[in-house]
């Protein structure tokens, strides 16, 4: 990190920082800028947390330098990281599919979608048992019922479970039935909830808050591994702009720019990045060509009928299409070795 002094500054405000950042244990460095000083700061600047250098007389600007996130970064491990749970590598090789309804309405409806599911070759069923919506009056989720059906269905099907967790409370109850707990956009930034579920013992996918810079992002994920857990898995699901004819706009880029900056799976979920299921497609072949680990969809026998994201999910007949074309996209991009590099 670096200090930069105002052009006023005095002697004394430059040797005072100094001090204040040497006190910590840190070392400085007075560099001569053409009409600034700038004070450098070496060593790990968490140590001045606790000092509002900022506020210091004579200082203009701090800029970090090193992120602050570590656990996360891919300065601090290069090596992708592969997460294995019980035989399926998210973020291997082959892309991960995670696929279901948006949420479990009811036994039937779960146990019918999860044969779709599985006959399309997904390796994770999702569906929402705790649904954070937007209204107290829309269905909330059957909770506790919602997971054994996510339970029964994975008996019956081989597939594993992604589903979500909204609150400290629900964390016990969710890890009981879930392989991978689901951290919702309007959570990305629940710092109790992260720091919790970071402790349960088992993988988290972190979706991308609502307006979150990937920095924020990554400093969400860097909450959970901090608090125990190294297995995190992104998940891009689009942003708010300005733009309102997509319920969000999914960030591609994002996909990029994670890949550069971490070590972290990535997953793309292109029916929340658009709101709509005719764009699920194009965008979910896109989010593999950019090199996304995997995807997240939803999945409705019957969409018009759903109880929440219906206009989002994808038929039985639209899914099993999709999933040929992101095996054919899949197998071309490994054979003429197009998987995009880490730079
Ligand atoms: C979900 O995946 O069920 C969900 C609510 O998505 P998001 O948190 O991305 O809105
Ligand atoms: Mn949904």
């Amino acid at each position: 990190m670096v200090i930069i002094m105002n052009i006023d500054a005095t002697e004394k405000d430059i040797s005072e920082v100094v001090h204040t950042v040497e006190e910590t244990g840190l070392q400085a460095k007075i560099m001569e800028g053409a009409q600034q000083k700038i004070v450098g700061v070496i060593g790990d600047k968490t140590k001045l947390a606790s000092v509002a250098i900022g506020a210091m007389n004579g200082v203009e600007n701090i800029v970090a330098i090193s992120k602050n996130y570590k656990l996360a970064s891919r300065e601090f491990h290069p090596q992708s990281t592969v997460i294995d749970i019980d035989g399926v590598k998210i973020g291997g090789a082959e892309p991960v599919i995670m696929a279901g309804p948006c949420a479990v309405e009811s036994r039937e409806q779960l146990l019918m979608t999860a044969e779709i599911v599985k006959k399309g070759g997904a390796q994770f069923l999702r569906g929402g048992a705790y649904k954070p919506r937007t209204s107290p009056y829309s269905f909330q989720g059957l909770e506790v019922e919602g997971l054994k059906y996510l339970a029964e269905a994975r008996e019956k099907t081989g597939l594993k479970i992604i589903t979500e967790v909204t609150t400290v409370e629900g964390i016990a109850p969710v890890a009981e039935y879930a392989d991978i707990m689901q951290i919702g956009a309007r959570n990305m930034q629940n710092f109790g909830l992260l720091k919790e579920v970071g402790k349960c013992g088992k993988p988290v996918m972190l979706k991308r808050g609502l307006s979150a810079t990937i920095d924020e992002w990554l400093n969400a994920a860097e909450y959970i591994m901090n608090a125990g857990t190294p297995d995190v898995i992104l998940c891009e699901r689009g942003i708010r702009t300005y733009e309102t004819y997509t319920r969000n706009t999914l960030d591609l880029s994002a996909v990029a720019a994670v890949k550069h900056l971490s070590h972290l799976p990535i997953i793309v979920d292109p029916s929340h990045g658009t709101g709509k299921w005719r764009m699920i497609k194009p965008m979910a072949l896109a989010a593999i060509a950019a090199g996304a680990d995997g995807l997240m969809m939803e999945v409705h026998p019957n969409p018009a009928k759903a109880m929440s994201d219906g206009s989002q999910s994808l038929t039985g007949e639209h899914y099993l299409d999709l999933m040929e074309g992101v095996r054919k996209l899949s197998k071309f991009i490994r054979d003429e070795n197009l998987v995009p590099l880490v730079a």
